[in-house]
């Protein structure tokens, strides 16, 4: 399986001082930007370098997390100042917090709380998006400019990890496919964020397997098992349905096929309903089903083969 995980904590970063004074410059977050202050080596900064910074954009979110890394690695002032607090983000991330709970923690009167939440919903990736975008649009907000940030920064961090590879990846969670997601702001240019086509998490995903397969196995005890590039998923664990490109029928009834049959049909997904009618059905040689059932089958897939047990 492969993870991808937030570009932030990876990685040499030469240029490690440049952004943390961009950074430090454009946050607009007073208690923070002294500890960022802290964080660099640093003399009397002179008028021209603070226009030369004020001219630069603000870092992303990805790049502030992964300069403050290096900081710690290169420097002894940064080590105190960022070490224990960067351990605390990581801890925040493995945690169970829902994103409506980081939002309203970019408002908390600590500015701990309010640099991790902002690093805790790059972290989750599109599924911020949502809270995020909803948030840039909202003109009377204080967090309107926070919230830009941070999408521009999910854009920029799901372009540079997943986007070369998202016809190859798959969402674990829902089994579906991946894709790019445009995300319109009004008086900005649009963006583009990468992650599951249904849930649009960008956070855990796999390299897909060649074949995705659903089957109806009686027998089967397990929900999904992986071989030789093919994922088998056994519909009678799993009850609902994911991006796969065919069918097995190993053992089931009438009735259990029926009941699939009737869920397939109520389908609305505009992705997979066009796929079944190219999809193969294959209905294994211990498994009995009326001339009805089989009728059903052919209407609803592109091919229907019964197996012969080999003599
Ligand atoms: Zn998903």
């Amino acid at each position: 399986m492969v993870v991808n995980q937030p570009s932030a904590a990876g990685g040499r970063t030469p240029n490690w001082q440049n952004i943390l004074w961009r950074e430090w410059r454009h946050c607009g977050d007073k208690d923070y930007a002294r500890r960022l202050y802290q964080a660099v080596y640093h003399g009397p900064l002179s008028w021209f370098r603070r226009i030369g910074l004020g001219k630069l954009p603000r870092p992303y979110a990805a790049e502030v997390e992964a300069a403050l890394h290096q900081a710690c690695m290169v420097r002894q002032g940064a080590r105190e100042v960022w070490q224990w607090r960067l351990e605390q983000l990581n801890q925040t991330k493995e945690k169970a917090i829902l994103s409506q709970k980081l939002i309203t923690n970019l408002q908390d009167h600590h500015w701990l709380e309010r640099f991790i939440a902002r690093h805790a919903l790059l972290d989750r990736g599109g599924e911020a998006v949502a809270p995020l975008q909803a948030l840039a649009l909202t003109d009377s907000s204080p967090l309107q400019q926070t919230a830009l940030w941070l999408l521009q920064s999910i854009a920029a961090d799901t372009t540079s990890r997943l986007a070369q590879a998202i016809d190859t990846l798959l969402c674990p969670r829902c089994l579906a496919h991946c894709q790019a997601h445009p995300t319109p702001l009004p008086w900005q240019p649009d963006l583009t964020f990468y992650g599951c086509r249904i849930c649009r998490q960008s956070h855990f995903l796999q390299t897909r397997p060649d074949a995705l397969v659903m089957v109806l196995d009686r027998g089967m005890t397990i929900e999904q098992v992986e071989q030789n590039g093919t994922l088998r998923v056994n519909w009678f664990q799993r009850r609902s349905l994911f991006d796969f490109n065919r069918i097995e029928i190993v053992q089931a009834t009438d009735e259990d096929v029926e009941r699939f049959a009737v869920q397939m049909g109520n389908d609305t997904d505009p992705f997979r309903k066009p796929r079944y009618r190219q999809m193969t059905c294959t209905i294994g040689p211990a498994c009995r089903l009326s001339e009805n059932t089989v009728r059903i089958l052919e209407t609803m897939f592109g091919r229907v083969e019964l197996e012969r047990v080999d003599s």
